[in-house]
């Protein structure tokens, strides 16, 4: 008889990669992968950039770029960093730079000073002769300032002079590859070779991070797999463009989700289009629960809910789980600091007696709410002893009081003496 195969339990070891700091946050090295995100309102309006600025790091954002497309918008910059030092808002701000940055950051020495890190992408930095010399003026702000700098490459504005260079040594071969491959690979070599530049200019590799965005999330596999082969750089990952709605959410974590179970990947961003009116922090809080739902890291207390079916006509227990998440979610900033460690209790919200008792003991608060002709009580188990029935109108109330009650009990910081 065969012996049975074993199966590895949870993520392969993280590749190790150099560590950069971005303004007290660690990026790289063993340190915990990095939940980033970016604005998306006018950076030349300081007041409107400030809040999302401020909605994005409450929501658990530990970096946040902007753009800095302007005049006027690298002048708001140290507007901006200072009106969030004075709020408490201790986030570090990234400069996204296009085409003009190395005159941006000429011409506002405050703004090259008050950033914590500058975006740089290699495929639009300057064309024809000026690339060479914009992408060094830049490198060259960074040693100036201090400053680390992402090397981030992206499909939709690949080097084209890079791509023609490998399209045409692509066509030298005995046996060419295709045009997905050599894509791919300028991809890659236009963030490889530009960060040999960048230390070939004296800019530190521990101040360098690289990123290579697609938008295909095979695409972005392999390209990040082959980044991660070739450099020890530490590494954004993202996918480009991931889309609107679950459509983005469903891609970017089929993606990003691969690569970081394979320990590829120090610091995420998740690139979705809000759907109107939808707050920007949406995209925060999918970074964080990819990271979580994988073991990478823990924000948050996580709720488990069935999905509800015939047994069940009642949508009270949707409704209960929505109110336990957001409860959760909206007191962890507080708990962060009075009750440490909160972050790490599960929950269960179920709607029958199938499921609902086994699911609930697993968790460290579950309650299992009746489902059709079920007796009209709802057990409630507190690290998987049955310890009181909830009935009425009042369940939704009482159990999230029973969940203070248990954080309190559970997590309360030692006060010093
Ligand atoms: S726990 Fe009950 S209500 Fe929920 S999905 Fe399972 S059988 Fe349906």
């Amino acid at each position: 008889m065969n012996a049975p195969a074993t199966h590895r339990f949870g993520p392969e070891p993280r590749h190790v990669t150099r560590q950069v700091e971005i303004g007290g946050v660690k990026v790289g090295g063993g340190a915990p992968v990095v939940v980033q995100s970016m604005t998306n309102t006018d950076t030349a309006d300081v007041a409107s950039t400030t809040r999302q600025v401020a909605d994005l790091w409450r929501a658990g954002s530990e970096l946040v770029r902007v753009t800095v497309n302007t005049a006027e918008a690298a002048a708001a910059i140290p507007r901006i960093v200072e009106k969030l030092d004075m709020m408490g808002v201790r986030v570090p701000i990234i400069g996204d730079f296009h085409y003009n940055g190395h005159t941006l950051l000429a011409n506002e020495p405050a703004c090259a000073q008050a950033l914590a890190k500058y975006r740089i992408n290699p495929g639009n930095v300057g064309f024809g002769k000026k690339k060479d010399t914009q992408f060094a003026q830049l490198i060259e702000f960074a040693i100036r300032y201090g400053k680390p700098v992402r090397i981030g490459a992206n499909w939709g504005s690949l080097d084209q002079a890079l791509a023609a260079r490998l399209m045409d040594e692509n066509a030298q071969r005995a046996e060419p590859w295709d045009a997905g491959r050599v894509m791919r690979e300028a991809l890659i070599l236009s963030a490889l070779e530009s960060a040999q530049r960048a230390v070939e200019l004296g800019l530190p590799a521990e101040r360098i991070i690289l990123s290579a965005k697609v938008s295909g999330v095979q695409e972005l596999v392999a390209v990040y797999r082959d980044l991660s082969a070739r450099s020890d750089f530490a590494l954004h990952l993202g996918l480009t463009e991931a889309g609107i709605g679950s459509k983005g959410i469903v891609a970017s974590s089929a993606a990003l989700g691969v690569l970081l179970q394979e320990g590829i990947g120090d610091t995420i961003r998740i690139s979705l289009t809000p759907e109107p009116g939808a707050s920007r922090t949406q995209e925060v809080i999918v970074a964080q629960e990819l990271l979580q739902t994988m073991g990478l890291r823990a924000f948050t207390p996580m709720v488990t809910a069935c999905p509800g079916c015939g047994r069940t006509t009642s949508e009270f227990f949707q409704e209960l789980a929505k109110v336990v998440q957001e409860h959760v979610r909206g007191k962890m900033p507080e708990w962060k600091i009075s009750h440490p460690g909160a972050e790490n209790m599960t929950l269960a919200v179920m709607g029958c007696v199938v499921n609902g008792p086994g699911e609930s003991r697993h968790a460290n608060i579950g309650i299992s709410l009746p489902g059709t002709g079920e007796a009209p009580s709802a057990p409630v188990f507190v690290d998987g002893e049955k310890t009181v029935t909830l009935r009425g109108d009042n369940i939704a109330y009482e159990f999230v009081a029973l969940i203070d009650d248990y954080v309190e009990t559970r997590y309360r910081a030692a006060r010093p003496d």
